[in-house]
Order: structure tokens, then C-alpha cells, then sequence
């Protein structure tokens, strides 16, 4: 007889049954390597099968259990081919809807046999209905029996199945009860008394396995004491993880850089306007963190438009002055060729040297550059992530600048922080966004950071009126613009957008959107840009704009971040259905910046989505980007708006920022304080929930 080893937690999940090379791949592609990281692969919702609900109590959006007579099925011939099958029970009635169906499946579906089903229900064209909904005909005499406790539900990946995971998570959790002392209790006692929460093993069972007595509405709406628990322990490891990112910077050595005598006030005296309250606040605090031996750590933001791109000048003046290198990123070419203008023109009167170094750059001009760099020179450098990856060798950085942050992503931002690591000493970081984050988002995903908000725009700004209307009305709305470039002679921008980033795609519909604004607008000069044109053509277009040669700028997003041409008053978006808040308040705001009053006009594809109807009307509604922001959340979800999604961040395991929120200040205390005494303990969680050390350097 073999006896087999009692499992502990730490083994590999080999050691389980029936887990082979293809399997242990796929496991390992999600994270999963030992028995404990099954326990913590959480379900991300639950299966409701123990009660059957009345189809009067129904709610579109809810995941039902249901079982009714059938009174009607046929198939109908709309824009779409579907087979319709309405059920009732007495209570009310809901449509199932199939669009793929065989003939013997229709023929099954009789009227009065009775049918149990299970799907998402939602609001269709007349009534409540399901879509493709799982289910069986049930003879009246037998009657199939309810489930005891919620299934719960795991996220997954190709080739896994439901109930395989199922089963290895209840060897993990078998495990887990001959070795209930194996897994470390972390959060302090006090905080597991102060809210009521279960152990983490009692937790642990519990949503994997929840009981028959167990309140399964609140499991259901995740605010079970046993998420609780859990939800808090990823919070605050995320929160830690940053945290101990900063302290480990803060370790570092920094420049001092003193405060400016000469060069700030000598461009002050020279700048065409005063600086607002709020851009005196937030330089004065940005000057003072410079002036510290440890690395300053900032965000600055600001809506568009607020005057960022000044404050940026004033740290770099005073990097200059000290003798340092500064580098500034941003994330287009158009972008990095507009800074360089204003720079230049801002820094030329002061002997100051200003470059422009981008991925296409000429050989021999980047080896001037280079030696530049190399021998202390004190410079500023302005260019596209590429700053970074090309063999640029800066010998003396003392101030790194990101402009334009959200285009980058949380994980190329962290990145460029361990990138940071790699100099004798430690540049200073100022990380600028385009539009104001959240509140619960700059507490989590920036925590690592110190904030200053710019909430004041430059005076005398008019507030742009937004409007929005359907594509049929296309022709009209052309005869407007034509109407007023000519009466006004203000300038616009005609924006294509895509769905997908498909690049090329969004070009040649500015391609052909050009092409017919020309033949329609005889008398208004018609120019293009877009990605895909080499940035010395890009250069030229923008400077044509710039100087009214060009009236109409017929372009692609590329123009949404950062470009300023304050004479521009008027902005067509095309398709504006297609694009998130955040991307419309962006591109809105290179309008409004002059003396005129601008108007936004959206054109959009009927029918629109619910949530684009949402979005088109807070853009009509409001020019307050915090607002937008917010809102912004609430419809996309913060994944999509920190720009995670795609830069492979795993999603949270079973928190969720908009509806956790509220325990947001309460987790930054703890792990403040838990830093403090318990160290050991902070690697730990940070490990349990996260994995070993991260590593961005490779983005
Ligand atoms: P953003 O914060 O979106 O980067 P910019 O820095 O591009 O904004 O500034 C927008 C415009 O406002 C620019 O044309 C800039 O010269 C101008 N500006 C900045 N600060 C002031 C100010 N205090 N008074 C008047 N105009 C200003
Ligand atoms: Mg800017």
C-alpha cells in the first residue's frame, strides 16, 4: 500500500490529483503554483440555484433562477433571426430569446410544458428577457431539486473549466483543514475586532464553500463579513506594496537643489501672464520638494487647460540653475515637438539648452546629444518614452517630468520609478495628469505619491458649449461649420476616432473624412494629420495650424493630448459614441482656450447604448473635469480608467474599488501603521496577495 504524504499548503499543485503538465500550465498562466495560491484564486461571483424567483419580482441585470409555463414560442424575423419563447408562472412572464436555435429545439419548446431556467436577465425591446438561457424541461410530476448553497463561480482561463476548479480548490481547501494553523494569520487583532471579522481560514471557507445558513444575499452582493475580511487584506496589500515602493525611494539619495535666484524670476518677468493662485501653491511646494535629499515623489493634478505645462518650466528652471539634467516625457511625438517649441522659445533668451530627442532622430544628431548628456551638461531634454530606452546615458539627471501621465499606464509609470534606481543619485519625479483622477483612484493606484491639485483655471476662459447630434444630420452640421469659419474666422478641428485603437484604420478614415470636407468646404482650407504620417509632415501641419494656414484640421486622437492652439474655437468629434469620458473631456479641451467662446459639437450613430446616452449628455452638462472624472469611474469601472487592463495588471481578486471605497482611508491607516510595526508582516501580506517582489522594469 502507498501512503501518501499529508499535503501542507506550500506544496506545488502538482502534488494534488490529477493535475498534469497541461493543466499545471494553465494554472501556473493564472498564478497558481502552490496549494495556498488556490485558496486565494477567489470566486468573482456566486450561482444562486436554492430558490426559485417569481417572475414578478424579476430585475433586469440579476442572474435568476426561474421556471415557468411556456404560452408562446415562435421565431422572429427582425434585424436578427431569433427564436422567442415566453414564459409565465402566475406572478408575471419573461421572454426567452435564442439566436441560434435547431429546428428540434423549437419544436421542443411546446406550449404548456414547463421550463427551469437560468441566465442574466435584461431589459428587452417590449419585456424583460434572457438571452440563450440555460435550460431544461421539467415533466410536472418531477420536480428537480433546489441546491442547498450557491455555487460559487471562479475566473478562469482557456482550456479550465468550471468544475475542474471546483474540484482542486476544495483539495486546497481540505488542506487548508489539516492544517488550519499553516496560514498565517496577518491583519493586526485589533482591526479583526474593531470590524467583526472572521479568522482568515473561516473566511477563506467560506467564500469558497459558502454554508447552507450562510446570508446569501450578502454574499452575493460581495459584503458578506467573510469578503470583508478578505476584501481588506488585498486592499492593504496593494496599499503596502506601494507604500514600501516610496520608502525604498525615499531611501535613495537625492540631489538638493536649491531654490532659484536667478533664472525663475528672469522668466517670470518675461511671461506673457500671472501665474494663478493656484499655480503659485503648487510651484512654491514643488520648489521645496527639490530642495530635499530625498527624491520628491509628486503628482500634479490639474483639469486640462489649468497651465501645467508652466509649472513644469519653473521645476526645470530651478534644475537648470543648480546645474542638473532634466528630462521630460511625454507620450506622443506631437507632443514632445510642442514642448520642445515652447521650451525653446521660453529658454532660448535664458542660454539654456533644450533638445528634442525622439526615436527618429538622426544618428549624428543623437550622438551630439549623447556626449551632451554624458559630460554633465546641464540640459533639457524633452522626448517620447523612448527617453528611456534608447541608450541615452544621462550623467547627472536631477529632475525627471512626466507630462500627460494617464496615457502611460500605472505600470510604465512604476517602471520609470525603478528605472530611477539605476543613477548614482536619485532624480526627482513630477508626474503630471491630463485631467484630475478620482479620489479613490489617486488613493490606491498612487499612493505612492504626494498630490497637488491645480483647481483654477487661468482667468477669463469662457465655458465651451457642448452639443451633440446624429449622424443623419451630417449635412446641416457641415453647412454650420462652413458658416461660422467664414463669418468668424475661428479655426476647428475635426476629430475621426475609432473603436479600436486600430491605428491605420482611424487613419484612413481621416484620409477619406478629409477628402470630403475638401469638396465640400471650397472656400475653407482643409488640412490632415494623423499617426501615421513622419513627424517632420506632422511638424509642418501643426505649424500651419498654428499660424491659420490650415482653417479645418481634419485628424485623428492623436491630437487629444496636450496640443495647444488657443485660436482653435470649434471641435467636431465624429463618432463620439465610441470614446470614454475621460478621451472626449481631453480632446474638448484644446478648445477654449482663447478670448472666443468655443463650441463642441458631438455627431454620434444611432442608437446609442444606454451608457453612451450617459456620456454624451455629462459632456453637454459639464466642462468640470473632476466631475467628468468621477463619472468617469462610475461608468467605465476603474480598470479601464487607470489604464490597467492593458498593461496586464492583474485585476483586483475580489475588492472593488468603486464599491470599497468607503473602506479606502481606514486601509491607508492600517498599513501606515503596520509598516511601522510590524515589518515582517508587510512583506508577507504583500507576497500572499501580489507575489514576489514586483518587477516592472521589463514594460
Ligand atoms: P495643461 O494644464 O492642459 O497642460 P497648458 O499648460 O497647455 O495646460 O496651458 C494652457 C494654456 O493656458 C496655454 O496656452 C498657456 O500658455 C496658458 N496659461 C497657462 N497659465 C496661464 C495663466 N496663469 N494665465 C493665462 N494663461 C495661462
Ligand atoms: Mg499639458
Amino acid at each position: 500500500m502507498i501512503i501518501k504524504k499529508q499535503l501542507i499548503l506550500s506544496d506545488p499543485i502538482t502534488s494534488l490529483n490529477g493535475i498534469g503538465p497541461r493543466s499545471q500550465e494553465q494554472l501556473n498562466n493564472i498564478g497558481i503554483n502552490k496549494i495556498q495560491d488556490l485558496l486565494f484564486h477567489l470566486p468573482y461571483r456566486y450561482i444562486d440555484r436554492t430558490r426559485l424567483i417569481p417572475l414578478g419580482e424579476l430585475k433586469a441585470g440579476a442572474d435568476a433562477y426561474l421556471q415557468g409555463e411556456i404560452e408562446l414560442t415562435q421565431v422572429r424575423y427582425g434585424r436578427r433571426r431569433s427564436l422567442l419563447c415566453r414564459i409565465s408562472d402566475g406572478t408575471g412572464a419573461i421572454i426567452l430569446r435564442f439566436f441560434y436555435f435547431s429546428k428540434s429545439q423549437q419544436n421542443k419548446l411546446q406550449r404548456g410544458q414547463i421550463l427551469r431556467c437560468y441566465g442574466k436577465v435584461r431589459k428587452g425591446s417590449s419585456s424583460l428577457e434572457i438571452v440563450h438561457p440555460e435550460y431544461r424541461l421539467i415533466q410536472s410530476n418531477d420536480d428537480i431539486e433546489l441546491e442547498k448553497k450557491l455555487t460559487a463561480v471562479y475566473p478562469s482561463t482557456e482550456g479550465l473549466q468550471q468544475p475542474r476548479i471546483r474540484k482542486l480548490i476544495q483539495q486546497a481547501l481540505d488542506v487548508l483543514k489539516n492544517h488550519r494553523k499553516n496560514i498565517i494569520e496577518l491583519l493586526p487583532d485589533e482591526v479583526l475586532l474593531q470590524e467583526n471579522l472572521p479568522t482568515l481560514t473561516d473566511a477563506l471557507e467560506h467564500v469558497h464553500c459558502p454554508s447552507i445558513t450562510a446570508d446569501i444575499k450578502s454574499l452575493i452582493r460581495e459584503i458578506h463579513p467573510a469578503q470583508k475580511r478578505l476584501i481588506i487584506e488585498e486592499l492593504l496589500a496593494h496599499q503596502l506594496s506601494l507604500l514600501e515602493l516610496r520608502n525604498e525611494i525615499k531611501k535613495e539619495k537625492s540631489p538638493i537643489i536649491e531654490i532659484s535666484k536667478n533664472l525663475i524670476p528672469q522668466f517670470i518677468e518675461k511671461l506673457p501672464f500671472k501665474l494663478t493662485n493656484a499655480q503659485k501653491k503648487a510651484s512654491k511646494t514643488i520648489a521645496s520638494d527639490l530642495n530635499k535629499s530625498s527624491a520628491m515623489l509628486r503628482l500634479l493634478q490639474g483639469d486640462v487647460g489649468s497651465g501645467k505645462t508652466v509649472i513644469a518650466a519653473l521645476a526645470t528652471l530651478q534644475t537648470i540653475e543648480n546645474n542638473y539634467q532634466v528630462a521630460i516625457m511625454v507620450p506622443t511625438e506631437i507632443l514632445a515637438e510642442q514642448h520642445y517649441k515652447n521650451f525653446y522659445a521660453w529658454f532660448e533668451k535664458l542660454n539654456i539648452d533644450v533638445v528634442l530627442l525622439t526615436g527618429k532622430l538622426k544618428k549624428s544628431l543623437k550622438e551630439i546629444i549623447q556626449e551632451k548628456l554624458k559630460n554633465n551638461n546641464p540640459i533639457v531634454v524633452i522626448g517620447t518614452h523612448a527617453l528611456f530606452q534608447e541608450s541615452v546615458i544621462f550623467s547627472n539627471l536631477g529632475l525627471v517630468i512626466i507630462d500627460e501621465q494617464h496615457r502611460f499606464g500605472v505600470h510604465q509609470r512604476l517602471a520609470l520609478i525603478e528605472k530611477g534606481q539605476s543613477f548614482d543619485v536619485y532624480p526627482h519625479q513630477l508626474i503630471m495628469t491630463a485631467t484630475p483622477i478620482p479620489r479613490t483612484l489617486t488613493m490606491t493606484a498612487y499612493a505612492d505619491l504626494d498630490h497637488s491639485i491645480i483647481d483654477e483655471l487661468p482667468p477669463g476662459r469662457i465655458p465651451i458649449n457642448t452639443t451633440s447630434h446624429a449622424n443623419v444630420k451630417r449635412n446641416e452640421i457641415i453647412e454650420s461649420i462652413k458658416k461660422r469659419i467664414l463669418d468668424t474666422k475661428c479655426q476647428a478641428y475635426w476629430v475621426c476616432t475609432l473603436v479600436d485603437e486600430s491605428e491605420s484604420l482611424q487613419c484612413e478614415t481621416a484620409i477619406t473624412t478629409a477628402e470630403q470636407l475638401n469638396k465640400k468646404l471650397a472656400k475653407i482650407n482643409v488640412g490632415l494629420i494623423h499617426g501615421r504620417m513622419k513627424p517632420n509632415e506632422k511638424e509642418k501641419i501643426m505649424r500651419d495650424f498654428k499660424t491659420k494656414k490650415i482653417d479645418l484640421l481634419v485628424a485623428t486622437t492623436v491630437i487629444e493630448v496636450g496640443v495647444d492652439v488657443p485660436n482653435a474655437s470649434l471641435m467636431i468629434i465624429d463618432n463620439a459614441e465610441r470614446l470614454g469620458l475621460s478621451q472626449l473631456h481631453q480632446l474638448r479641451g484644446r478648445i477654449g482656450r482663447g478670448n472666443e467662446k468655443s463650441h463642441c459639437m458631438l455627431i454620434y450613430q444611432s442608437p446609442l447604448s444606454d451608457l453612451a446616452k450617459e456620456r454624451l449628455e455629462t459632456m453637454r452638462t459639464t466642462n468640470n473635469g473632476f466631475l467628468i472624472a468621477e463619472k468617469d469611474l462610475e461608468l467605465r469601472g476603474p480598470g479601464e480608467v487607470l489604464g490597467t487592463r492593458q498593461a496586464g495588471i492583474p485585476d483586483l481578486r475580489i475588492a472593488d474599488l468603486k464599491r470599497d471605497a468607503y473602506l479606502l482611508t481606514k486601509i491607508q491607516k492600517i498599513a501606515i501603521k503596520l509598516i511601522r510595526t510590524e515589518p515582517k508582516k508587510v512583506e508577507l501580506i504583500i507576497n500572499r496577495w501580489l507575489g514576489k517582489k514586483q518587477e516592472y522594469s521589463n514594460v
